[in-house]
């Protein structure tokens, strides 16, 4: 069946068609038969660059060999045990060893849950009723970080979702990004704030990128406040490189959430901190927390085999680096927006200075994203189908995939 076929049959029977909102691409998504390396491959036929990579968990690119063989062999083994398995104490030791802000590690099957579990934690941990998140900063779809953007610091959250209990998300209060007074002046007026959660790098809007020092300020004014420190590092953990955000930026959280790359594209999140806090984790202390499928051994072993690949080819991400920097060499930025990159992740951005925040950002002109997004795919290139979604390269993306990239970037750009 078609792509076109295949959506008008799911339309009937998943709301929307889709498992997630932002594949419903107009009128129809194209369904992928198979993918390899950086290609998508749909059943209408064409190939597609992908420059989405499955919104960031693919860093070796689809299919990597190394994973699949992995797994392979772990199927051999099965792949649920409702036991715990030799593979949690070792990737546990990896990502503990990664991450300077994380002592202690539970293993969860999503970022959401991830996200999910680490706020309640912080509301255990120190006894305090409310959070703070950044606008346009996203934490997965829970309840407590559903909370509409631009409510303004002193304001109480309002739901962003039908079905959020305004009550609920009173307690979560946002400010902007790369401002360090806001969030001054919120904790001066607010005492009964646990946590604020922040992406690092903004990655759902973005990449949206920290100004010089704000990190740094965040962390000394949540620490003079007694207020914890989450890094939500779902995107930015393993993609800026080993130990993440964190350790780009020198910053050491008091929790760090992650999921995407450490999965190896198999489903995984991840919630670590100080030990002290991690101690009141279920079993060891009464913040619960459980799941089924958590620590699975596909997953874990996929994740291992990922990480120690990281590891073992350091090079990776310089020559990621490299590729995103060639690329905005190549474009012509003088026209009509602004290339931001960092790393592996980048992005056009249809405004002409790149946008500090998320005000600044939902003044991009739409309309041409959504032109130039629908040409860059005439054109064999697949981007994530949102001006406020991050791009991201696999370590799959030849340098002959990067020249049709550029051509075409250019090309579309000047249309
Ligand atoms: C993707 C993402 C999440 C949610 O992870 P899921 O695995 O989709 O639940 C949370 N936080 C950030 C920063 C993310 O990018």
């Amino acid at each position: 069946m078609k792509s076109s076929e295949l959506f008008e049959t799911a339309k009937t029977l998943m709301p929307g068609g889709v498992s997630s909102p932002v594949r419903a691409i107009r009128p129809y998504p194209f369904y992928t038969a198979h993918a390899s390396g950086s290609h998508l491959t749909t059943v209408d036929g064409p190939v597609f660059i992908d420059c989405c990579m499955a919104y960031g968990p693919l860093i070796l690119g689809h299919a990597h060999p190394h994973i699949r063989k992995a797994i392979e062999a772990q199927l051999e083994n099965g792949w649920l045990y409702g036991t715990p398995s030799p593979l949690e104490p070792a990737f546990a030791k990896m990502i503990t060893g990664d991450h300077a802000g994380m002592d202690m590690v539970r293993f969860v099957s999503s970022g959401s849950e991830a996200t999910m579990a680490a706020i309640r934690l912080a509301r255990g941990f120190t006894g305090k009723k409310d959070i703070v998140k950044i606008e346009g900063g996203f934490h997965g779809a829970h309840d407590a970080v559903l909370v509409k953007a631009g409510s303004g610091a002193t304001t109480m959250g309002v739901p962003d979702s039908a079905g959020v209990l305004a009550d609920l998300v009173a307690h979560t209060r946002q400010v902007p990004y790369n401002d360090v007074e806001a969030l001054e002046s919120l904790l001066m007026l607010h005492t009964d704030v646990a946590a604020l959660i922040i992406e690092p790098v903004l990655g759902n809007i973005g990449p949206i990128l920290p100004e010089d020092n704000y990190l740094q300020s965040i962390r000394e004014i949540t620490r003079a406040h007694d207020v914890l420190l989450i890094f939500d590092e779902v995107i930015t953990g393993y993609r800026l490189g080993i130990g993440g955000a964190q350790a780009m930026y020198g910053i050491k959280p008091d929790l760090t959430t992650l999921g995407k790359i450490i999965g190896g594209g198999l489903p995984i999140g991840a919630f670590g901190g100080r030990r002290e806090i991690m101690e009141l984790v279920a079993p060891q202390g009464p913040v619960y927390q459980a799941g089924t499928f958590s620590g699975n051994p596909l997953s874990l072993t996929a994740g291992i085999t990922t990480l120690q690949w990281l590891h073992d080819h350091r090079t990776l991400y310089r020559d990621l680096d490299e590729k995103t920097r060639a690329l905005e060499e190549s474009l012509d930025r003088a026209d009509n927006g602004s290339f931001v990159r960092l790393g592996s992740m980048f992005k056009w951005f249809f405004c002409s200075e790149p946008p500090k925040n998320y005000r600044e950002v939902k003044e991009c002109d739409t309309g041409s994203f959504g032109r130039f997004w629908k040409r860059m795919l005439d054109d064999g290139i697949f981007l994530p189908p949102s001006q406020f979604e991050t791009n991201f390269l696999s370590s799959a993306h030849s340098d002959k995939d990067l020249t049709t990239i550029a051509r075409a970037y250019t090309q579309c750009l000047s249309e």
